[in-house]
């Protein structure tokens, strides 16, 4: 995909990056916005606040892409370097930037209202090299600098390492900017949203469909949490031809995968079902004990939840299975918390105590400890259902503790979809 497009390389800066105690989060969403308007991001480089190592990564990136966007060490201290450094390396001089110096000043008046704590050193964020176009920081005081050297080619983007202000200074800057400056290809994506079926199988359904493929449409498998997202990319001159001519392979697609797929849009379950409770006007709540609320906060997470989700009884204990949501404690002594039996007497509590058309349960051994020859860790039990019906699934688990949960999760929003579809 290299060859005849935009390249890209990206340079993150600071030692948090190097020694893990940030994660460089500031790569991959750049890559991510730069793939959706067709530039290809070749490198990605991390270097430590070291001025001689910065101007080598400069010095390396300029030869391989056309485009080299920076981000981190603008900020108002000691350690942060890259700005005088890329003053020097472009030839330039510090002066100060009256815009820039007002949009400081403003910052610290009116939305920090902290004037008196502004310092030398923040005033100092308005001294920029007079080699370069200053991009408008909205969110902070750090502003963007792209330079354009005369010799030899390339432009140079250099931002704040703040993900937040660098993904202000990205959308609203960087993006129009290069959008003017080059010729991009359209690059269009469809995808389909698959559940039930693994990756492999999946590619066995679709053996003969992948080679009918031109050259420039790409199928990607995006596997995740026993989902699987496949993603059709084609590229063209023009949008509308590109997405016209992408159209019925994506159609076939959809038709190969139709007995697992879950939506044609790019989207998550949590929106799906979200979807389904809206338009049938129905309602839903969450028992949980091993997900511990982790289901009621993603489907709230979603604007507007609130038209179909009620609540979550959050039943980590089993004195608050038995007190709040009606569990036997003859269940629990025989068949133990985490069964078939106790999700499915959960599930009546959450309708029966929330109120809903559609309860959710889950209970399981998440680890790293608590689990028995019997009940290893990753043993878990869902279960779904409404006033005439129960489901219930079992699943063994064996990720950590984050990822199981996260598993759980997903599992019991599928069901629940097919659930609610299959029982209406
Ligand atoms: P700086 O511009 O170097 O002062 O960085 C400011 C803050 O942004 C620091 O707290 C960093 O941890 C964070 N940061 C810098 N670079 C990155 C990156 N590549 N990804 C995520 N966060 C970053
Ligand atoms: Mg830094």
């Amino acid at each position: 995909m290299s060859s005849n497009s935009l390249n890209a390389s990206i340079i993150t800066i600071g030692d948090e990056l190097l020694i893990g105690q940030t994660i460089d989060t500031n790569s991959a969403f750049i890559a991510r916005e730069f793939n959706k308007i067709g530039i290809w991001v070749r490198r990605r480089v991390a270097v430590g606040d070291v001025k001689e190592d910065i101007r080598q990564a400069l010095d390396e990136e300029r030869k391989q892409s056309q485009v080299i966007v920076i981000t981190g060490g603008l900020g108002p201290t000691a350690d942060d370097i890259t700005k005088p450094l890329l003053c020097e390396y472009f030839g330039g001089q510090l002066v100060v930037n009256e815009e820039v110096k007002a949009h400081v000043q403003y910052l610290f008046e009116k939305v920090y209202r902290r004037p008196g704590a502004m310092l030398e050193r923040n005033l100092k964020q308005a001294e920029v090299p007079d080699v370069c176009t200053v991009l408008h920081n909205a969110r902070g005081t750090a502003p963007g600098m792209w330079f354009r050297p005369p010799a030899g080619r390339g432009i140079f983007i250099s931002l704040p390492g703040v993900p937040h202000e660098m993904k202000g200074l990205i959308k609203d800057e960087v993006i129009p900017r290069l959008l003017k400056e080059f010729d991009m290809p359209a690059i269009v994506h469809r995808t389909a949203f698959t559940a039930g079926l693994g990756e492999s199988m999946i590619a066995e359904l679709l053996k003969d469909f992948e080679p009918t493929l031109p050259e420039h449409i790409k199928l990607a498998y995006l596997p995740n949490y026993g989902m699987v997202k496949l993603r059709l990319t084609a590229r063209g001159n023009n949008k509308e031809a590109t997405e016209k001519e992408l159209l019925p392979y994506f159609e076939q697609l959809l038709e190969l995968v139709s007995e697992y797929l879950v939506t044609n849009e790019d989207e998550g379950l949590e929106i799906v079902l979200g979807k389904i409770l809206k338009t049938k006007g129905k309602t839903m709540g969450t028992a949980e004990s091993c997900t511990g609320g982790n289901i009621a906060q993603l489907i709230t997470s979603i604007p507007g939840s609130s038209a179909y989700f009620k609540g979550s009884i959050v039943s980590y204990a089993n004195e608050v299975k038995e007190n709040l949501l009606g569990v036997k404690t003859e269940t629990l002594k025989t068949a133990g918390a985490v069964s078939e039996e106790t999700v499915k007497e959960m599930i009546r509590g959450a309708l029966d105590n929330l109120k809903v058309d559609y309860a959710l349960a889950t209970s399981g051994i998440m680890g790293p400890t608590g689990g028995t020859a019997e009940k290893p860790v990753g043993t878990v039990w869902i279960a779904v259902g409404n006033a005439d019906k129960t489901e219930t699934m079992q699943l063994n688990l064996r990720f950590d503790r984050r990822r199981n949960i996260d598993m759980t999760t997903a599992n019991a929003l599928n069901l629940l979809r097919k659930f609610i579809l299959t029982n209406g």
